[in-house]
């Protein structure tokens, strides 16, 4: 095939994919790569608008999710949230400093993330999610 696309090169017009509807058109095979390449763009844009509603979608299931609001046993202000995930799942984290615990009650919860103070953990580094 190498033989022949030096050969159209030479003689574009000799190329059936240069002719459209019976008119020499040597554009066409690069409107179609442009076209394909915008068909290409526009599914990444989808792609990354459901990322964003999927992302969206948990932020406002957590806000429904909202047991209480206390103070942080690490940076002491009241800026620790304790979400229930499930039936047996409760999660705290600070919105401040980034410390957070999980347990199967919002007791255990607190205990677990005020037994992690120093850790230097932080639920934003996408540690637990
Ligand atoms: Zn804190």
């Amino acid at each position: 095939m190498g033989e022949w696309s030096e050969y159209f090169e030479d003689f574009p017009e000799e190329n059936p994919d240069n002719w459209v509807n019976g008119q020499f058109n040597p554009c066409l095979p690069a409107q179609l790569n442009k076209a394909s390449a915008q068909q290409a763009d526009a599914s990444l844009v989808a792609h990354q608008l459901k990322l964003i509603m999927n992302a969206y979608a948990k932020l406002e299931q957590k806000a429904k999710s909202l047991v209480a609001t206390e103070d942080c046993p690490q940076c002491g202000l009241t800026e620790l949230k304790t979400y229930q995930l499930n039936a047996t799942l409760y999660l705290c984290e600070c919105q401040d400093c980034g410390i957070y615990g999980a347990g199967q009650t919002h007791e255990e919860a607190l205990a677990k993330t005020a037994g992690a103070v120093g850790e230097g953990l932080d639920w934003r580094d996408g540690a637990f999610y």
